[in-house]
């Protein structure tokens, strides 16, 4: 038994349809929530205002309810919690952990391709960190354009233990000064997630490995904001038969298309569910599971670390089952 009652989410950016990846983190998501009787929450990541689409978020809610994932709070939209984000800023700032970037895009680019060409990371100089914070304050008020970083601890590393990938380090050398803030004082993906995964006080981040390599960037805002950290637990890729990332070259990745195709729900659900997790020895000869067995059998210690294989002759044999 988990100490606490978990709170885990689903957070996709409504930039695409829901794609098989997508639909087995809500389905992990959900199954770790029903297990323990904790909460799911819906939140859609729409800060990306060109791409993000009404149509998208439609989609993304048809898919997850045709897979019977229902949530329990939400869904929140990023898009309307901008004033949140705003205040994590502005706390950071206030801690000294975050500064004020004056350097226009040219420079910024100019600065990356000389990197580049030096042989040098292409990483953000740190420049406008050595600007005095009153001297940053006058020129932000003075109406200049300011972007707001994250102030990278200079040395040592960053780490945190993954449930599924176990310790991950990263030196802090290698980690930019991220933006928080841009200049128009739209958020970016790594300040609103972390915004609202403390204020929804999450417990558990369930999502794809993707994301491993943004993560040090968000623990090291959780120190900052001395918020406790949840539990990570990255799931492996979902790759093609020919072992290449999935994509539509494969066959279809939205999950509607499978919908459309006459595909049973819970087929597809038990298919997905398989996608990088097992439910342990005792079960090794099956995969036909119910939604209760499966339930009842889901925990973190059974996601593998290698990379998942999406077959549609597997697909197709699951379905016949049903
Ligand atoms: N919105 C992100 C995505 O769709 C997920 C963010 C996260 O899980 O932290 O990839």
């Amino acid at each position: 038994m988990s100490e606490i009652t978990p709170r885990v989410r689903f957070a996709p950016s409504p930039t695409g349809y829901l794609h098989v990846g997508g639909a087995r983190t809500a389905l992990f998501n959900w199954l770790y929530a029903r297990h323990f009787g904790g909460t799911l929450i819906l939140r859609i990541e729409d800060t990306d205002f060109e791409r993000s689409s009404e149509a998208m978020v439609e989609g993304i809610l048809e898919g997850m309810r045709w897979l019977g994932l229902n949530w329990d709070e939400g869904p929140f939209f990023q898009s309307q919690r901008l004033d949140l984000y705003r205040a994590t800023a502005e706390k950071l700032l206030a801690s000294g952990h975050a500064y004020h970037c004056f350097c226009t895009k040219e420079e910024l680019e100019q600065r990356r391709a000389e990197a580049t060409a030096a042989g040098r990371p292409p990483m953000y100089d740190r420049r406008c960190r050595r600007i005095a914070p009153s001297d940053a304050a006058a020129r932000k008020a003075a109406g200049e354009p300011a972007a707001l970083r994250f102030a990278v601890p200079e040395g040592g590393s960053t780490s945190f233990d993954d449930a599924v990938f176990g310790k991950v380090e990263f030196a802090n050398s290698e980690i930019e000064d991220f933006v928080l803030l841009r200049s128009d004082g739209i958020p970016t993906y790594h300040l609103s997630v972390v915004a609202d995964d403390v204020d929804m006080r999450l417990t558990h981040i369930i999502r794809g490995a993707d994301h491993l390599s943004n993560t040090p960037k968000q623990v090291l805002q959780y120190r900052a904001l001395g918020a406790p950290l949840p539990v990570f637990a990255h799931v492996p890729l979902i790759l093609g038969p020919d072992k290449t990332r999935l994509s539509k070259r494969h066959g279809a990745t939205s999950v509607i298309a499978y919908k459309d195709m006459g595909i049973v729900p819970e087929a597809f659900r038990n298919f997905l569910s398989l996608l990088g997790w097992t439910p342990g020895s005792a079960y090794k000869d099956r995969e036909i599971f119910s939604s209760e067995e499966l339930i009842q059998l889901f925990g973190l210690d059974g996601i593998s670390k290698s990379n998942a294989v999406f077959d549609n002759d597997k697909l197709a044999w699951f379905n016949t089952e049903y």
